[in-house]
């Protein structure tokens, strides 16, 4: 069995230096998150809200570590989720996209995004489709307060290799039209596919923290 340290470090040796890592800490106790900030690590994503604010208030003291919230975003959480997180992945629609303009605004805060694409279906996840995308950018770039940095994936379950490493550079040549940088695409279990197709930050969870 390896250890949390061992992991951390075999996946920062193999990430590109372009790439940085979001280490996935849902579901996984405060004191492991101390351990990987001890370790150098400082971008950690969440999906709820309640349990991360939790631990950010255990973990108060880490003043530098830089929250991302990866989850869906409901409208009613906009608000506590822009004042403890600097990052938003997972924008998936134009009404929530100027939902957090407004909040941003009125919050003197500039967030950080990703728009979420779904380039596949997938009745389990959002994200917007490349016709409402393509439709809804202009007015998207224009909302104030937002700073927003690339494109979001989440594949859909059972794709064989080439069909995620398919996704992955379809989602990059997305990010190329929109012309932004941000690329967040790749999880446990596929980062190395989508870092092969120009991702800029992966979502590590369980091959991080350990399967259990
Ligand atoms: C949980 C989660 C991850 C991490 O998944 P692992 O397979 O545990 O690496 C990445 N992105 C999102 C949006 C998640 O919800």
């Amino acid at each position: 069995m390896s250890s949390l340290a061992e992991r951390y470090s075999a996946i920062t040796a193999a990430l590109p230096s372009a790439v940085s890592l979001l280490a996935v800490s849902k579901g996984r106790p405060a004191a492991a998150i101390r351990q990987l900030y001890g370790l150098g690590q400082r971008r950690f994503g969440e999906s709820r809200l309640q349990e991360a604010s939790a631990k950010q208030a255990e973990l108060a003291d880490l003043s530098d570590i830089d929250w991302h919230f990866i989850g869906r975003l409901q409208a009613n959480k906009v608000r506590p989720v822009l004042k403890a997180f600097s990052t938003i992945h997972a924008v998936d629609s134009q009404p929530l996209a100027e939902r957090i303009s407004r909040i941003a605004t009125e919050l003197e805060l500039r967030p950080q995004l990703y728009l979420q694409l779904k380039l596949l279906p997938d009745a389990n996840k959002g994200g917007l489709e490349p016709e409402a995308l393509k439709a809804q950018w202009p007015s998207l770039q224009a909302l104030p307060s937002l700073q927003w940095q690339g494109v979001m994936l989440i594949p859909p379950l059972g794709l064989s290799e080439v069909e995620l490493q398919q996704l992955f550079c379809a989602g990059a040549r997305w990010a190329d039209q929109l012309g932004l940088q941000g690329r967040s695409m790749g999880m446990s279990r596929d980062w190395p596919l989508a870092v092969r197709c120009g991702s800029r930050i992966v979502r590590v969870g369980s091959s991080l923290f350990g399967a259990d």
